[in-house]
């Protein structure tokens, strides 16, 4: 298998270089270049994420240096529990939220981990990932690299401009990760990694690498998830569920329409959002026409300008044509809240912030078989989400340990020079 560039179709790139790139040359996302047809009866009797998984990803993996990684790829990355637990007769809910950061992005950097530490090529220096954070990202990413063989992590945030949780969450690891607390804001932290690439023999020096969550090494897994999800679900109830998806950047939903052109039993996908209109306003007037950012309850979702609808657009062959596949619902801050005061009143059920909006979108909806996907867990709102259940929550324990850990930082100013010296000689 092939990957091509969602902006041009002349360069191809195999598995490995696609994962290593993070972009292709051209500025565009890699998207398979073909879908293989998979029937029911490809999934045999594999049982669980890891089993199906591996049997939907086995295409893009074949003639791959990779393709021999593929089983202790996905051993890894789909260690964590996805509990399917249905909520009432025609609403279930994907935990994806179940691993060591809590949100669905353990996923997506666990087998980005995996596959890299496997990429790193035999006694060689090892890689360097670069990570700029604001916040989440660089937790999921801190926890899914630590410990793993030939890679190493620096992660690059805004001193003093994330929560105390936050910091504790890229701080805590030593090792092979490290942070960096850079004197100015998440701008200056993306710029120097920018900065950082763009300077050759550093590049080549260090062997930099992103785990950038455009990253086809992070949306990979996320198809797989949706493999498994779909194909346990018409197991249990003969029939072939609806996924509302809680989307910002669209990743989540690229990677759900992927399985469903592979052929699992994704019989429809609809987007929740929360009060960030771009994505609503091209569902229902057809027009693409990016948004500055509002600030919301689920600031995971809060994106203007969701960057993988590029891959969209290339996956269904145009504008007009994805729109015909997709519907998309909204919920602004209050009916979020309204959503979660209803989760816990019937289904007694815990529901984040960003899994309420598609509570709502479900809500909306007629018919049977639809899947909430959950993609946080709700302690991790627990500022929004317990004054409205009147309970208080616990942190998972694998988050919790994290945040009694003492962290460690080293302060750097916002230059390349400053950057390099961390970097080594
Ligand atoms: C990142 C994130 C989302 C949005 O997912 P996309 O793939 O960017 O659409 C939703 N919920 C949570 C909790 C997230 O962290």
């Amino acid at each position: 298998m092939r990957f091509l560039s969602t902006r041009g179709e002349s360069h191809r790139a195999t598995l490995s270089e696609a994962i290593q790139r993070g972009l292709a040359p051209d500025g565009g996302l890699y998207v398979p270049e073909d879908f293989p047809e998979l029937s029911l009866s490809d999934f045999g009797f594999a049982e669980g994420p890891r089993e199906i998984g591996e049997v939907a990803l086995l295409p893009f993996f074949e003639d791959d240096p990779l393709d021999e990684h593929l089983s202790p790829i996905c051993a890894y990355a789909f260690e964590p529990p996805i509990p399917l637990l249905p909520l009432d007769a025609t609403t279930s809910v994907l935990e994806l939220f179940r691993g060591p950061t809590a949100a669905f992005k353990d996923f997506g950097a666990r087998f980005l981990a995996g596959a890299l530490s496997a990429l790193r090529g035999g006694n060689g220096k090892p890689l360097t990932v670069l990570v700029a954070t604001s916040g989440d990202t660089g937790g999921a990413v801190a926890a899914a690299f630590h410990d793993r063989p030939g890679v190493r992590v620096l992660i690059l945030f805004p001193n003093d401009r994330i929560s105390k949780r936050q910091e504790k969450q890229l701080t805590t690891w030593g090792g092979n990760v490290r942070a960096l607390a850079v004197r100015g804001d998440f701008d200056d932290c993306q710029r120097l990694v920018k900065e950082a690439f763009s300077d050759e023999p550093l590049r080549r020096a260090h062997r930099l690498t992103s785990a950038n969550s455009i990253n086809l090494g992070r949306l990979l897994p996320q198809m797989a998830y949706y493999a498994y999800a779909s194909v346990q679900y018409l197991r249990e109830n003969g029939a072939a569920p609806g996924f509302i998806i809680p989307s910002g950047n669209l990743g989540n939903a690229a990677a759900c329409l992927w399985a469903r052109a592979l052929g699992c039993p994704v019989r429809e996908v609809v987007l929740s959002t929360n009060a960030n209109p771009t994505i609503t306003h091209f569902t229902a007037t057809g027009e693409w026409d990016p948004k500055p950012t509002v600030r919301t309850v689920a600031n995971a979702m809060d994106v203007g300008t969701p960057s993988n609808i590029e891959r969209l657009v290339h996956l269904t062959g145009g504008w007009v044509q994805l729109r015909r596949r997709i519907r998309a619902v909204r919920a602004d801050d209050d009916e979020i809240r309204e959503q979660i005061r209803l989760g816990k009143e019937r289904w007694d059920y815990l529901l984040d912030p960003h899994t309420a909006t598609a509570a709502a979108a479900r809500s909306q909806l007629g018919g049977d078989h639809w899947v909430l996907v959950g993609t946080a867990h709700p302690a991790k709102f627990e500022e929004v989400v317990e004054p409205i259940v009147g309970q208080p929550l616990e942190l998972p324990e694998s988050l919790a340990r994290i945040l009694e850990l003492p962290g460690e930082a080293t302060e750097i100013e916002p230059t390349l020079e400053a950057l390099r010296a961390e970097l080594g000689g």
